[in-house]
C-alpha cells in the first residue's frame, strides 16, 4: 500500500469536520464515508471495503425492520450457501448473460483444482431454485416464501463507490413461488408497499416506483419494478427491485406443482432485493447536510452522547447516572475522550448523533441540562427532570423533520419537459424529467437510445400509480403510450 493510500483514511482522526458543503456532492461523499468512519477503502481487495461500526450499528437496525416486515408476510428466513455450482448458474440463458461478467469463480479447493467451477453467488436465484424442485410438490406447498439476509459478489466494472456500489454488497433477497401470475404481481404489490412503509415513512427517504423498460429488465425477469432515490447531484440511484421472473427460469430447474385438479403446472416466481449497504448510502446522502451526517431515531448507530466539560469525576458520575436514566428510550455514549470539547462537538455533529447533552458543572448544580439536537441543529437548556420527556419529543420529531426536507426536496425536482431542449436543459440542473414516451415496451428503445446518446439520461420507466399518457413522444413525436421518469445515473 502506497504511502498516499495509507493517509487517505488517516483524515478520519484530524476531527476537523467535513472542509466542502454538500453542494461539492461527490468530495462532501467521500469525505463523510471516511471522516465519520462508515467505511475503511483501505483493505486490500480492490472494490471491497471495511464496513465500521457505525455504519453497522445503523444498517443492523436497517434489517431489523426489514425482517420483521417479510416475516408478518409471511417469508420465511434460510442462510444458503454462499457457493452455487455452475451447472446451477448455466441452467437459464438470461441469467448467464446478465451475470456472467460480473462473476467471481472459486476454481480451487486447497491446491486441488475443482472438477466444476463454483460461483460466488451474485445473486441466488439458481441456488434456491434448485432446492425449490425439491421443496414445491403441490398447490397446497404455495405460496412459497423465503429470504435470506446475504452478501454478495459481482465483478463491476464500472467503478466503485463505498456502499452505493462495491464488489461485496449486503442485502436481503426474497425468492417467492406461487400458483399463477396474478399471485406472483401481488407479491410485488406487496414488496413495493413493504418498500414504502420502510424506505420512507421509517428511513425518510423519497423514492419514486417505475416499471422499468423492457430494454432495462433484471436478467431473467419478465417484469422489473425498481425504487429511484435522488441524489443531490441530480443523479438517481436504483434502490430496492422487485421481479416477476420469466417461466423460462422455472422451466429450467423444472419446478412444478399438482393443482386441485390434478395437474403438474410451472410455479411463477417473485425476487425482492433491498440492498442495505445501498439503502444505507442513501440515508447518508438524504439526510446529510454541509456538518455531517443526520439520522431519523429509528436507525440512528446510537441515539445520544453525553461530553462532561471537564474532567471532573462528579461529571462522569453524573454521566453515568443519566446514561441509566436514558438508557430507558435510547442508546447512549459517554464520550471522555482526551479530545477537546470543539472537536467532540464537530465529531458528533458529523456523525449524526441525534441528540448531544453538553454537561457542565454549572448546570449540574442548577439541575439543568445543554441539549444539541441535530435534526434542527438547536441548543437549547432544559430542566434535567425534563430530561425524557425532551428526548421523547425529539424521538417522535427526527424523522418527521428530516422526511419533510428531504420530500420538498424531492417532489421540486420532478420536471415536466415538452420536448428535447427542455428535458436537456432540466437534466443539466439535476432534475428527473417527466414526459410522455412513444412505449416502454420494445418500440420505445429507440427513442430511449436518443435520450441515453444527445441527454445523457435515461429512461427510468413508468410510474405504476397510473398516469394517463397525452400528447406526443418527447422525441420522436408519435403517439405516447406512457408517461416517462428520465434521470442520470451512476
Ligand atoms: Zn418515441
Amino acid at each position: 500500500m502506497s504511502k498516499k493510500d495509507k493517509l487517505k483514511n488517516g483524515n478520519a482522526k484530524d476531527n476537523k469536520g467535513i472542509s466542502v458543503n454538500k453542494d461539492d456532492f461527490s468530495e462532501w461523499y467521500s469525505q463523510i464515508v471516511q471522516k465519520a468512519e462508515l467505511g475503511d477503502l483501505r483493505y486490500n481487495v480492490k472494490g471491497f471495503l471495511v464496513f465500521q461500526p457505525w455504519s453497522v450499528l445503523c444498517m443492523e437496525k436497517m434489517y431489523r425492520y426489514f425482517e420483521k416486515a417479510l416475516q408478518s408476510n409471511g417469508h420465511n428466513p434460510y442462510f444458503f450457501p454462499t457457493l452455487i455450482p455452475e451447472e446451477n448458474f448455466n441452467k437459464e440463458a438470461g441469467h448467464v448473460k446478465g451475470f456472467s461478467p460480473e462473476v467471481f469463480w472459486v476454481t480451487h479447493g486447497g491446491d486441488t483444482k475443482l472438477t466444476e467451477r463454483l460461483a460466488m453467488r451474485p445473486s441466488s436465484e439458481t441456488a434456491f431454485y434448485q432446492m425449490f424442485n425439491l421443496w414445491v410438490r403441490s398447490y397446497k406447498d404455495l405460496p412459497f416464501k423465503t429470504y435470506q439476509r446475504a452478501n454478495v459478489f459481482r465483478y463491476e466494472t464500472k467503478a466503485t463507490r463505498p456502499f452505493l456500489r462495491s464488489r461485496e454488497f449486503h442485502w436481503i433477497e426474497t425468492h417467492c413461488c406461487f400458483a399463477t401470475f396474478e399471485d406472483a404481481m401481488k407479491q410485488v404489490e406487496e414488496d413495493m408497499e413493504v418498500t414504502k412503509d420502510i424506505l420512507h415513512d421509517i428511513f425518510g427517504l423519497p423514492f419514486l416506483f417505475f416499471e422499468r423498460p423492457g430494454w432495462d429488465k433484471f436478467p431473467g425477469a419478465e417484469r422489473t419494478f425498481a425504487a429511484d432515490v435522488l441524489n443531490p447531484d441530480g443523479r438517481v440511484v436504483q434502490q430496492p427491485s422487485t421481479h416477476v421472473i420469466k417461466q423460462d427460469f422455472v422451466k429450467a430447474f423444472d419446478i412444478k406443482y399438482v393443482d386441485k385438479d390434478g395437474k403438474e403446472k410451472y410455479v411463477w416466481t417473485t425476487c425482492y432485493g433491498p440492498a442495505m449497504s445501498r439503502i444505507f448510502a442513501s440515508v447518508v446522502i438524504v439526510h446529510g447536510d454541509d456538518k455531517g451526517l443526520r439520522f431519523p431515531w429509528e436507525i440512528a448507530p446510537r441515539h445520544v452522547v453525553i461530553v462532561p466539560i471537564g474532567d471532573d469525576k462528579s461529571l462522569i458520575k453524573k454521566a453515568e447516572e443519566l446514561k441509566k436514566v436514558i438508557g430507558e428510550i435510547g442508546e447512549v455514549i459517554i464520550d471522555d475522550s482526551d479530545k477537546s470539547n470543539g472537536e467532540k462537538f464537530n465529531e458528533w455533529e458529523m456523525k449524526g448523533i441525534p441528540v448531544r447533552i453538553d454537561l457542565g458543572k454549572r448546570d449540574m448544580k442548577d439541575h439543568k441540562l445543554t441539549v444539541f439536537r441535530r435534526d434542527l441543529n438547536k441548543k437549547e437548556v432544559i430542566n434535567e427532570k425534563d430530561l425524557i420527556k425532551y428526548l421523547e419529543k425529539v424521538k417522535k420529531e427526527s424523522l418527521k423533520n428530516l422526511m419533510r426536507q428531504a420530500d420538498s426536496l424531492f417532489n421540486d425536482r420532478i420536471k415536466n419537459v415538452k420536448n428535447i431542449n427542455e428535458m436537456k436543459k432540466a437534466i443539466l440542473d439535476g432534475n428527473i424529467v417527466r414526459c410522455g414516451f412513444c412505449s416502454i415496451d420494445a418500440n420505445g428503445e429507440k427513442c430511449a437510445t436518443i435520450v441515453e446518446k444527445d441527454v445523457g439520461a435515461k429512461v427510468r420507466g413508468s410510474n405504476l400509480v397510473k398516469e394517463k399518457a397525452s400528447g406526443k413522444c418527447v422525441i420522436c413525436n408519435k403517439k405516447s403510450k406512457n408517461v416517462v421518469y428520465i434521470a442520470r445515473d451512476y
